[in-house]
């Protein structure tokens, strides 16, 4: 789309956003920064399952409020049978965390190097950007949920209806193919926080963890975060066996 177009088009998203919620709304369309891969790495011996991540990313990105969608899910598992999707928890409700015995997968979309959510759409409305990060043009798609189909990671969610977001409650600063409200109809889900990791800030669940269990960073950086826990601690991905390739690392720091 030429400049001017995509401009214009932005203007009245803003416009749109900004009357239904009653809010001055941005929407920016910052493209990748050259040279840089994001990935992210999620350190199992900390985390303490208590979902504060699922609450600040529901906070930053906009999703519907009711019917609820929620782009990280985390999977309560038995520290005895290991990483085991088959006896995995997304609904416990203890009264403390951590419970005795248990650990916790925190699951959202991986940013597969080999996605093939981007294979499957017929419509050409997903796609792997420079950095890494799988995008949706909500405009493009159809809702047909090849998408959700073909991931192996169920990190996408389809829009029923269409989005409740009380509007106190909106982030007004957003990005294009990221957290602007989508339409119902189609699919959503993580994009590593585009609007805030394009412009060098974290991803809002990276800075809420009270655990310090999320980290995030740039894949090429020789000296940088993630390249020293692959070099330096047991890491591993998930599904492995599917060559999907995932940007989104596990790892055990302690
Ligand atoms: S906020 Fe941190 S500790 Fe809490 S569930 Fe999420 S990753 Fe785990
Ligand atoms: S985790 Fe699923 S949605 Fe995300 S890139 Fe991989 S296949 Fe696509």
């Amino acid at each position: 789309m030429p400049r001017e177009r995509l401009r214009a088009s932005l203007r009245e998203l803003e416009r749109r956003y900004t009357e239904t919620y009653g809010v001055p709304v941005t929407v920016a369309d910052t493209p990748a920064i050259p040279g840089v891969r994001f990935a992210y790495a999620l350190d199992l011996s900390r985390c303490v399952g208590c979902r504060r991540c699922v609450y600040a990313c529901v906070e930053e990105n906009n999703p519907s409020r009711d019917p609820a969608v929620q782009w990280i899910r985390v999977l309560a598992m038995e520290k005895e049978r290991g990483v085991d999707f088959s006896h995995a928890d997304p609904y416990y409700h203890p009264a403390e965390v951590p419970e005795e015995g248990h650990f916790y997968v925190p699951v959202a979309c991986q940013q597969c190097e080999n996605p093939p959510c981007v294979k499957t759409c017929p419509s050409g409305a997903t796609w792997k950007e420079p950095d890494g990060i799988v995008v949706i043009d909500y405009d493009w798609c159809i809702g047909c949920r090849c998408c959700m189909a073909s991931c192996p990671y169920g990190a996408r969610h389809f829009n029923w209806k269409e989005p409740s977001i009380p509007a106190g409650e909106l982030n007004p600063r957003m990005h294009v193919l990221g957290n602007r409200p989508r339409p119902k109809g189609v699919v959503e889900k993580c994009t590593f926080c585009i609007q805030r990791t394009r412009v060098g800030r974290y991803p809002a669940c990276v800075e809420v963890c009270p655990a310090g269990a999320r980290k995030f960073g740039d894949l090429l950086d020789p000296g940088g975060e993630i390249r020293y826990i692959i070099e330096h601690k047991r890491v591993l991905v998930l599904k492995e066996e599917l060559s999907t390739m995932p940007k989104f690392l596990y790892f055990y720091g302690t």
